[in-house]
C-alpha cells in the first residue's frame, strides 16, 4: 500500500493568510484544495512538500455568483458536483456543467474543486506511476530524472493537460483571478496555461487562484465531449469543447478547444473560423471537423493509441457540432 509522507497541514481562513503562509514556507509548501489529485501524487512521490496550505476553510472562495445575463463568478473552492448541478450553469453553460460532471467519480467530485481541476497536474504513462516503477525505468525529467522517456531526444516534457473543465473554460472565454504576494491580477484563462508538461501553469506557486469569471451567455450554444476508456471515472484522453454564439441560425463567433492532446488546451482556430457567418449544415460541419483535427497532435503517453486519438478528434468535433445543430442526440 502506498502511504502519504509526513507533512504539516495549515488551514488558513482567508486568501491573504494563505498567500502569507505560502510566502513563509517557500518552495517547501504547496496549496491543496480537495486533494484528489495532489494526495495520490504525493503517495507516488511526484510531489514532496513538507507543508500543505489547505484552501478548504476559505469561505470566500466557495460558491457561484452572478447570472448568465451579466456573467458568472465561480469561486475556485466550489466543488465539482455543485458546479455540475448549479441550475444557471446547467441552463446557460451546459458544456461546463457536463465537463464538471464527467470528472472522475461522484465521490471525488464531492471533494474536488473547480480551482484544483483548472490547476491539475499534467499526466503521462511514464510519470503517473509508483516511485518504485519510476525508479525501475530511471525516472524522467518531470521528476527525479534527466530525459523524456516518450521523446528521448527532446529537451522538454510532453505530459498531457488532462483537465476536463480547462478546455471548456477556454472555449467560453473565461478569466481567472490570481492573488499573490504582489496583489491581485485577472488574466484570460488562455494566459494561465503554457505548452510545457512541467511548467504548465504561467503562475507563481504562491499565487492562489480564487475565482473563475465566465462571460455572459447571450446567444451561447456550447458542448463538451470526452473520450476515455472507462466511462465511470477515467481522465480524458481527448476532450472537445465547442462554444458558439449565434445570430438566429447563423454562427457569429466560434471557439473549438481540444483537451488532452498537448500540455495545454489547444485551440483549433482555423477550423472555428470556418464556422463564422455560416449555418450548421452537414457540409459545414464535416469540413470544420476535418480541419479541427489538424492541431490535434497527441503523443504515445496516455491511454489508447495516439493515431486513434487523433482520428477521434475529427469524430468528436463532428458530433459536438451535430449536437449544437440539433441533429444528433446520441453522441
Ligand atoms: C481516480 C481519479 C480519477 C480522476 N479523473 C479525472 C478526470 O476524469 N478529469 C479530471 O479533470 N481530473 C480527474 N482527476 C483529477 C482530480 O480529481 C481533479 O482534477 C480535481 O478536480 C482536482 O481538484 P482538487 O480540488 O482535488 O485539487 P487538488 O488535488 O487539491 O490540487 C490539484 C493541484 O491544483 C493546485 N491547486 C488546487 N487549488 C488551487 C487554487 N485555488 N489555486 C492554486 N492552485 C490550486 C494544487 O496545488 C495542486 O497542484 C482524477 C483523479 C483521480 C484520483
Ligand atoms: S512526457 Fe517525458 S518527461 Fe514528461 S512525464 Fe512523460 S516521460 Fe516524463
Amino acid at each position: 500500500m502506498m502511504r502519504l509522507p509526513p507533512f504539516t497541514y495549515l488551514a488558513p481562513v482567508s486568501v491573504t493568510d494563505a498567500v502569507k503562509l505560502m510566502g513563509d514556507h517557500g518552495p517547501e509548501a504547496m496549496l491543496v484544495a480537495g486533494g484528489t489529485d495532489l494526495y495520490p501524487n504525493m503517495k507516488r512521490r511526484q510531489f514532496e512538500p513538507t507543508v500543505l496550505v489547505g484552501l478548504r476553510g476559505i469561505r470566500d472562495m466557495i460558491g457561484v455568483r452572478g447570472s448568465a445575463k451579466a456573467g458568472m463568478t465561480i469561486g475556485a473552492g466550489t466543488i465539482l458536483s455543485a458546479v455540475s448541478k448549479h441550475a444557471e450553469i446547467v441552463r446557460s453553460y451546459p458544456a461546463l456543467a457536463t465537463a464538471a460532471g464527467l470528472v472522475s467519480s461522484p465521490q471525488l467530485r464531492n471533494m474536488a474543486t473547480i480551482g484544483g481541476n483548472v490547476c491539475v497536474d499534467t499526466r503521462c504513462n511514464y510519470y503517473n506511476q509508483s516511485y518504485q516503477w519510476r525508479k525501475a525505468v530511471n525516472f524522467c525529467m518531470k521528476k527525479d530524472g534527466e530525459i523524456c522517456l516518450v521523446a528521448p531526444g527532446s529537451s522538454r516534457c510532453w505530459a498531457v493537460s488532462s483537465s476536463d473543465t480547462a478546455p471548456v473554460l477556454w472555449s467560453l472565454g473565461a478569466h481567472v483571478r490570481l492573488v499573490g504576494p504582489d496583489g491581485e491580477r485577472v488574466i484570460p484563462i488562455t494566459a494561465l496555461y503554457q505548452d510545457d508538461g512541467i511548467q504548465y501553469l504561467a503562475k507563481r506557486p504562491d499565487e492562489v487562484l480564487t475565482d473563475i469569471l465566465v462571460p455572459r451567455a447571450e446567444g451561447l450554444r456550447c458542448e463538451y465531449l470526452k473520450l476515455r476508456r472507462r466511462g465511470a471515472f477515467d481522465f480524458p484522453v481527448l476532450g472537445v469543447a465547442v462554444a458558439l454564439t449565434m445570430d438566429g441560425d447563423t454562427v457569429r463567433t466560434a471557439r473549438i478547444v481540444l483537451g488532452a492532446v498537448a500540455s495545454q488546451p489547444r485551440e483549433a482556430t482555423e477550423a472555428a473560423g470556418l464556422l463564422v457567418g455560416q449555418r450548421l449544415t452537414p457540409d459545414v460541419i464535416a469540413v470544420t471537423a476535418d480541419r479541427a483535427s489538424r492541431p490535434s497532435k497527441p503523443l504515445d503517453n496516455t491511454d489508447f493509441t495516439h493515431p486513434y486519438r487523433k482520428k477521434m478528434t475529427r469524430v468528436y468535433v463532428e458530433r459536438a457540432l451535430q449536437r449544437l445543430a440539433g441533429s444528433r442526440e446520441d453522441a
